[in-house]
């Protein structure tokens, strides 16, 4: 049996039964990587040495007959926006070049204390501005079903690495749907938890009260595997909420009888591609003949959600990449003569065009004269596209939507228009802005055979449901089973 394209609960059995060492699984997946990454490019740094020895100290404990952890031997990717302790850490930004953290993010440390096996960071829109992985400073990203197009973004590299089978599982992280549209475009699983759920601590912010961080799986069991171990309060992150963690995979396959189904009528009008529209009805007939009910809900602030998503987000990010300035970290210019230079130089530099484009956007949003006409009119805005959600959940017990309105396009596509990238996020702000959990599951697949993704979203801290819905899907249909020909 090959073990690569395994899932986690597969693999870890396999480990347990000392089917295969870590050594073992690990050497095949760096194989794989050999094989594929050439193709994909989702990777920025690839830690090979790293990783055999993480291997060998997991063998080492399983020789010993040490109880092992839920990820031990179980090779990982990492969004390289998250810190890692020792390992070169970008954002795919020039300007973080050379900088080398000094500290693990706390996911990645609860991912260490879990056993699993580092194989490197990867690629993302720079800073995670963007929907294409085509951000970044560095290589293009790769949609493994069809290497002529994007794997969506941000954390483009993170999601063709578990779509090409380089890496079982890896960390995203979501702000606008980062998560979640590349996890649809690439046919595999990928939850943002509720914001507070995860702690941040070790993210390299974008939008602080927008970013999650959540895991790209290749299943339901393993997205609540993953949750299991980097859920949960944190005193480093003070927006850290300090709340019981059921264990996620407790009560997945309960079934969904009774459970009510919230369809958005404003989610359904012109502009959504047919096949997205005749796969997200085929899903509703599946959750009908599951015993679910489908509900007609409303919410009616959801064509505000995009114009609200760019003036927070970007306010935010002008305010959170001030810290780059060419003193503290990574890149600063060579052509300065003076110390005001230097700062405007480095950033100048340093920062590619969209992230330029934000920090611009931001500060005009914030500035005194437009602050009241746009960051608080916005703020204003994002409690009633709250609002929406809770009525709709005293409703519903979770509400459905496609993740993205396309499948994935082709690179070049949309980089001349801007505003075009930025819509192909319409379905995924929401609920970034309204802090609720949301997971994009496969759930079908375009003529051309690219994969279409489902979005279910549910009430803040009820990742549980949302599970439960997403694992009643998976099991009554075979889309997460299918793997692009890398051949
Ligand atoms: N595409 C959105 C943006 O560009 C969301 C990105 C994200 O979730 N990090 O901001």
């Amino acid at each position: 049996m090959s073990f690569v394209g395994q899932p986690i609960h597969a693999l870890h059995e396999a480990i347990r039964n000392k089917k295969v060492s870590a050594r073992e699984l690990t050497n095949a997946f760096l194989k794989q990587i050999d094989a594929v990454e050439g193709k994909i490019h989702a990777f920025n740094t690839i830690t090979s040495e790293e990783a055999l020895k993480q291997a060998d100290g997991v063998d080492a404990a399983i020789a010993k007959g040490n109880t092992i952890g839920p990820l031990a031997g179980i090779p990982i990717a990492i969004k390289d926006n998250l810190c890692t302790r020792g390992i070169a850490t970008t954002c795919s930004s020039k300007i973080l070049q050379g900088f080398i953290p000094p500290y693990d993010a706390t996911v990645v440390s609860r991912l260490r204390d879990a056993g699993a096996i580092f194989l490197g960071k990867t690629n993302m829109d720079e800073f995670a501005m963007g929907s294409s992985t085509e951000n970044s400073a560095f290589e293009k990203t790769r949609n493994p079903w069809d290497l002529s197009r994007i794997p969506g973004g941000s954390s483009g590299g993170s999601a063709a690495a578990v779509a090409a089978s380089e890496a079982v599982m890896a960390l995203g992280s979501d702000t606008g749907g980062s998560i979640r549209q590349p996890a649809g475009l690439c046919g595999i699983v990928g939850i943002k938890p509720t914001y507070g759920r995860v702690s941040r601590y070790g993210l390299i912010a974008y939008a602080s009260s927008l970013d999650q961080i959540g895991p790209l799986t290749q299943d339901v069991t393993d997205a609540a595997i993953v949750m299991n171990v980097i859920g949960g309060h944190d005193p480093r992150d003070t927006t850290s909420a300090n709340r019981p963690m059921p264990d996620f995979t407790q009560n997945l396959s309960n079934g969904i009888a009774g459970l009510r189904i919230g369809v958005p009528k404003e989610y359904f009008v012109g502009g959504l591609d047919t096949e997205v529209s005749s796969a997200i009805t085929e899903a509703i007939n599946t959750f009908e003949k599951l015993g679910a009910k489908p509900v007609e809900v409303s919410l009616p602030h959801s064509e505000y959600a995009i114009a609200t998503y760019y003036i927070v987000a970007t306010a935010e990010a002008s305010s959170n990449l001030a810290r780059f300035d060419g003193v503290r970290f990574g890149y600063r210019t060579e052509a300065a003569s003076d110390l005001k230079e230097m700062y405007q130089k480095s950033r100048a530099e340093g920062f590619g065009p969209e992230v330029k484009r934000r920090i611009m956007l931001g500060t005009y949003v914030l500035s005194s004269g437009y602050y009241d006409a746009y960051y608080k009119k916005a703020q204003q805005v994002r409690t009633l596209i709250k609002n929406d959600f809770d009525s709709a959940f005293s409703e519903v017990d979770v509400v459905i939507s496609p993740t993205s309105p396309t499948p994935a396009f082709k690179i070049g596509e949309k980089m001349s228009d801007p505003i075009q990238m930025y819509l192909s996020d319409i379905f995924t702000i929401s609920a970034n802005l309204a802090g609720i959990p949301a997971i994009s599951i496969p759930c079908g697949f375009s003529g051309e055979g690219l994969p279409i993704g489902l979005q279910i979203s549910a009430k803040p801290f009820d990742e549980e449901t949302l599970l439960r819905v997403a694992f009643a899907f998976e099991e009554a249909t075979d889309f997460h089973k299918r793997k692009p020909n890398l051949a």
